[in-house]
């Protein structure tokens, strides 16, 4: 077995019992593999132990890895996470089978042009700046009730669910918990919350989708923001 295999199959261990701690259903729970900075055999080796399921956070390195992978396996499918540039929106599009890093009216304006023209719909979260943090990309809190309602009703953008990066410092719990909250109130049944560090406490509060790269893949070379 591969360390990637075996890393897979720790992690996804650690997910059943997470998720059953929290007396939610198995397999309720989805991983996403973030592969970024790791090379497609890296990726092969996840699929050939049967996992599907991928992010990448820049649209461009994915480019150069997914598409020669497609071909093989049709189950596969490709999650963006990262922070998107209006200029990449359309190749994002055509990418994708989620976007997870909406945040700003520019970027649904550009979303939902790219989706006209590729004739194409990728699913689409709202990602939330949960602790408000000068730097990060994300709806700030107070705008994110205003921006999910423009981004479903004035632009008809197909949104599913919320995402979310907590401040490294700190319990991410709080952060968790409201962001479920957010989505509750507005009907969203997707929440990608959790990365290597933190996935079971957000399995604890509710995550449907956890980002996992560095307990799969090892520690990454440089850094991938
Ligand atoms: C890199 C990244 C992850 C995975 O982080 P790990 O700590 O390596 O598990 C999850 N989500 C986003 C948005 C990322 O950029």
């Amino acid at each position: 077995m591969s360390d990637i295999a075996a890393n897979l199959a720790r992690v996804q261990h650690r997910i059943a019992e997470a998720t059953a701690r929290a007396n939610r259903p198995a397999g309720s729970v989805r991983l996403v593999a973030v592969s970024k900075t790791h090379p497609a055999e890296a990726v092969a080796d996840a699929l050939a132990a049967g996992q599907l399921l991928f992010g990448e956070n820049r649209v461009q390195e994915a480019q150069g890895k997914f598409p020669g992978l497609r071909p093989g396996h049709p189950g596969m499918r490709l999650h963006v996470i990262g922070a998107l540039q209006t200029n990449k929106a359309r190749d994002a599009v055509a990418l994708a089978d989620v976007i997870e890093s909406l945040d700003r009216p520019r970027l649904a304006v550009a979303l939902a042009e790219a989706m006209a023209k590729e004739n194409r719909r990728p699913d689409l979260l709202v990602q939330v700046n949960t602790g408000d943090e000068g730097q990060k990309a994300g709806v700030p809190r107070a705008e994110a009730d205003a921006f999910i309602r423009a981004c479903r009703e004035e632009h008809g953008l197909p949104v599913q669910g919320l995402m979310c990066i907590p401040p490294v410092e700190g319990d991410p719990r709080p952060h968790f918990a409201y962001l479920a909250e957010l989505a509750a109130k507005h009907g969203l049944g997707v929440l990608s919350m959790g990365m290597s560090g933190d996935f079971e406490a957000a399995i604890g509060c509710g995550a449907t989708h956890v980002r996992v790269g560095s307990a799969i893949f090892g520690a990454r070379d440089y850094p991938a923001g």
